[in-house]
């Protein structure tokens, strides 16, 4: 398991929307723990991620 590179930004994407395999988002969260520029992309695809859900 990697924490040192940035995942890609459909990774994220999906991360923050909650559809990434659990074992990818153990990944991922591990990598978010100490990236703060992956945190506000996640943040953001959160925001957009409510935003779907909300206008469905
Ligand atoms: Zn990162």
């Amino acid at each position: 398991m990697s924490c040192n590179h940035h995942p890609d930004d459909s990774t994220l994407f999906n991360y923050g929307a909650g559809s990434l395999p659990d074992s990818l988002a153990m990944v991922v969260a591990c990598h978010i723990a100490v990236c703060e520029h992956c945190q506000a992309k996640v943040a953001d695809t959160e925001q957009i991620g409510l935003g779907l859900t909300a206008g469905i």
